[in-house]
């Protein structure tokens, strides 16, 4: 509804599903999409188009969520090597997961921080997480770095937010949802919202040294067994990991309905040039859930080349 009355006064076109986006973009607040729909405008403009379509509100929702491509950051080969088994490692792991949200796009084209991106796409507004949901979220979010292990032998910075999300998501679990069977239905360390001191110093221990060490291995237990379960799923399907992988190296960016056919063992075919980004002739949906960052170094350039003029 919101979007409707953002775009009241916008011309549309005749593929625009409102729906679909407002599907992938959970928690937006109107100004949020507001700012969507601005932005929409400008991809239609600069295309010269007197309408929006699906493809501009798409982008516009991508930039939104996930910041502006970076397509003048040149990658060495092997980086891009390494980050598409990353992200085939994390869309083969969300695949195989019974319960977690399907994979709307994936792409190795760098944008904001990230070399790579993997969505999904929610199939309903989700506010409330359940333990097995948490935990394959905590699988899909190892799936890039075993996939990086399996096949590359190496392990990468490009893991780094993976690692700090499934981490901080498991001890969300032990120590504010009561998820951990060892320690039971209780929360552990009240918070002192004392933002203004920054981070955890506030944070008051009201558990003893020996619940602490209980508190530390009960996350350790969650990750590392959803680690060794992405890492069994990369294992068995290392046939559609190399596809995936090759599949991205080739164009880039790979939609859910050609994440599947490639799984299936199809090939994908398309005409459309690897520089079309997001969607293309494919119906683009919404997105939500953004993962897999591979933070480059010291938060710009990272480990890339000295750029070139692309
Ligand atoms: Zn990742």
């Amino acid at each position: 509804e919101i979007l409707k009355v953002h775009t009241r006064k916008t011309p549309l076109g005749a593929d625009v599903i409102l729906s679909k986006i407002a599907r992938g973009t959970p928690g937006f607040s109107g100004a949020d999409l507001e700012n969507l729909v601005n932005e929409a405008a400008l991809f239609a403009a600069r295309s010269d188009k007197k309408v929006i379509d699906q493809h501009d509100l798409e982008q516009a929702k991508d930039k939104v969520i996930m910041g502006v491509e970076r397509k003048s950051l040149v990658l060495t080969d092997v980086e891009k090597r390494t980050t598409a088994y990353h992200e085939a490692g994390h869309t083969l792991v969300g695949k195989n997961l019974p319960g977690t949200d399907p994979i709307h796009k994936v792409t190795i084209i760098p944008r904001g921080m990230a070399l790579g991106v993997t969505q999904t796409l929610p199939n309903e507004d989700r506010v409330n997480l359940s333990k097995d949901r948490a935990e394959n979220t905590i699988a899909f979010l190892m799936g890039g770095r075993t996939a990086e292990e399996i096949v590359l032998n190496q392990q990468t910075t490009g893991a780094g937010n993976d690692i700090e999300r499934a981490t901080d998501l498991a001890r969300r679990m032990v120590c504010e949802w009561g998820m951990s069977e060892v320690l039971g239905p209780l929360t552990f360390g009240g918070k002192e919202e004392q933002i203004f001191l920054g981070r955890d110093i506030s944070q008051h221990r009201d558990y003893s040294e020996q619940t602490a060490q209980t508190i530390d291995r009960e996350i350790r237990d969650i990750v590392e067994r959803n680690y060794r379960r992405a890492k069994e799923i990369v294992r068995t399907n290392q046939k559609a990991l190399h596809d995936l992988a090759a599949a991205l190296l080739e164009h880039e960016t790979l939609d859910g309905e050609e994440v599947d056919q490639i799984i299936r063992g199809e090939k994908i075919t398309r005409p459309r040039p690897s520089e079309t980004v997001g969607g293309g002739s494919n119906p683009p949906t919404a997105v939500a859930a953004v993962t897999t960052e591979s933070p480059v170094k010291g938060g710009g350039g990272g480990p890339a080349p000295a750029p070139l003029p692309a």
